[in-house]
């Protein structure tokens, strides 16, 4: 594992954590900043943006002058909302009371500025605040945790009534969906860019945050070993799987307005491609790295439907129900749970390589992974059966980077075998922490700019969405009624079947 050892070894800024270090406590600007979390009630609210936040504190990476306020409809406190998302450990309880004087929590409307008058006097009292402590002014970050059908009002409101004062700078964060086919995206993008100037939004697709990511980058850029063979003369094949060991839980409402090619495959999964396939972009600035894949998405052809499996669960003999069974799914839903899309990237570094996406839910376990595999070796050339060489990125549940080998069998007589260096980084790397995405994304938020990850450009999501919703209109107008697979399965055996048709070994 050495080499591998090395690779993970190499001390690069951009990717650790002191990194963050450096971005957060170089922030001792003369400017406050507050943060508002709109949907502080919410579910991603509770599970990734306060306890991120918390982590960030705790670890002494808040900049000085950041307030948090919470906001939503609920008439619920500040104090039940950190108690929902964290519990200190004892050690951490002595830096609680500081971190907790630094949160509020209102309650108002998403479209009333009357009905909201709370989130407007909390704002002036941190103002007052700032003006006692000199500072010359601060900024406002938006964080919007609310479902796409809020996003219109509770936009138009805060550009109405709560932008940021003087030269204070206004940042819009939106998570995703952002729409759902080309005809919404268009809508919501130019809702927003008739109130906002592009610098000021920020579309969030926090699988561009993960440490893995990062690290994928840093893998292919820096060393001449793959940096020199990451083409179409080496590659033969990229698969990027998601797989989800359990199913919807009860809450398939939600997921069967979606589906699993909405739900995955246009953002999170195609951000993956993009960071894979992307050229390097030069620089670290967040436009580089916009304009790097929306070039690649332009390049990628129009999705063939016969390159298309879609899948949808059913219950097994362990009584796991199956998709219909979800009380809250309609009886007759053709909504897939499962996906394998052939992509073709029609440019010169990847022109004949296809990338393969795979996305499910209840199968037969959870992991999210790329696999690249490099052209047949020698060995394979003279008739031996042996696997191609793979680089594989395990995104979760563990992050690991791992190599398929030929190597010898031990032995007076050897044989060839193909083995797997493996480097499983929490493991390596026992004694560091591992901020999660959203730490990531608040670091560079709240920091002074500088980061590992990138947001999702306007116009690239517009090419994201000409690529899936021409496919998505096919499947829906048709009525494409998906392969019934077994609750933890691998999957519909056609989908292993175009998968090994693309040239890739051992799916
Ligand atoms: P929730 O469904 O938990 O909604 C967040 C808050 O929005 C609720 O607490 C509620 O606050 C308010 N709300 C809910 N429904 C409505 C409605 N119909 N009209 C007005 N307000 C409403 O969403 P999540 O926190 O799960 O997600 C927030 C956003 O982030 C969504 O766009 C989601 O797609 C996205 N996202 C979520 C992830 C997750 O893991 N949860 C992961 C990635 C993206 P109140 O009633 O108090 O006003």
């Amino acid at each position: 594992t050495d080499f591998l050892e090395e690779i993970v070894h190499l001390d690069l800024p951009i990717h650790s954590e002191t990194s963050s270090v450096v971005i957060a406590k170089s922030n001792m600007s003369d400017r406050g900043t507050i943060l508002v979390v709109m949907g502080a009630s919410g579910d991603l609210a509770r599970k990734s943006i306060y306890p991120a936040l918390w982590s960030l504190y705790m670890h002494d990476l808040l900049p000085a002058n950041t307030f948090i306020v919470g906001f939503a409809r609920s008439k619920i406190s500040i104090a039940d909302i950190l108690d929902k998302a964290f519990s200190p450990t004892e050690q951490e309880h002595a830096k609680f009371p500081g971190f907790s004087g630094i949160n509020f929590y209102e309650y108002g409307s998403y479209s009333d500025a009357e009905e909201s008058l709370l989130l407007s006097l909390r704002f002036d009292s941190i103002e007052e605040h700032f003006r006692q402590k000199h500072l010359s002014g601060h900024n406002r970050i938006f964080y919007v945790a609310l479902p796409p059908s809020v996003y219109q009002s509770v936009t138009t409101l805060i550009k109405q009534v709560w932008m940021a004062p003087g030269e204070g700078k206004t940042t819009l964060v939106l998570e995703k969906p952002f729409g759902t086919n080309l005809g919404s995206c268009d809508e919501l993008s130019d809702h927003l860019s008739d109130l906002f100037q592009s610098e000021q939004i920020r579309l969030v697709d926090h699988y561009l945050w993960l440490e893995m990511t990062g690290t994928i980058m840093t893998v292919r850029s820096v060393n001449s070993l793959f940096s020199q063979i990451w083409d179409k003369n080496f590659i033969s094949s990229v698969l990027i799987s998601f797989k989800e060991d359990f199913g919807t839980q009860g809450r398939g409402g939600y997921f069967d307005k979606s589906g699993i090619i909405r739900d995955v495959m246009q953002n999170h999964l195609l951000q993956l491609l993009c960071v894979v396939a992307m050229e390097i972009p030069c620089g670290c600035s967040q436009e580089s790295a916009i304009i790097e894949k929306s070039k690649l998405l332009e390049a990628i052809s129009p999705i063939d439907p016969d390159e298309v499996v879609l899948g949808q669960y059913i219950g097994n003999s362990d009584r796991e129900d199956g998709y219909l069974d979800d009380p809250t799914v309609p009886d007759d839903s053709l909504t897939p749970t499962f996906a394998t899309i052939v992509f073709h990237i029609n440019n010169d570094r990847w022109k004949g390589v296809p990338f393969i996406m795979t996305a499910g839910k209840a199968l037969n376990e959870t992991k999210d992974e790329i696999r690249i595999q490099f052209k047949s070796s020698l060995m394979e050339d003279i008739g031996l059966d042996l696997k191609r060489n793979e680089l594989v990125f395990q995104i979760k549940p563990v992050e690991n980077v791992a190599m398929n080998v030929i190597i010898n069998e031990p032995g007076l007589s050897p044989r060839l075998i193909e083995d797997r260096l493996s480097l499983d980084l929490r493991k390596h790397f026992s004694n560091h922490r591992f901020p999660d995405a959203y730490e990531n994304l608040f670091a560079h938020l709240l920091g002074d700019g500088q980061s590992i990850g990138s947001f999702v450009g306007a116009e690239e999501l517009r090419i994201s969405w000409e690529i899936f919703s021409p496919l998505l209109e096919k499947i829906e107008s048709e009525q494409w009624k998906p392969i019934p697979y077994k609750f933890g399965s691998s999957g519909p055996v056609k989908a292993g079947q175009l998968i090994q048709a693309k040239g890739f070994k051992g799916f």
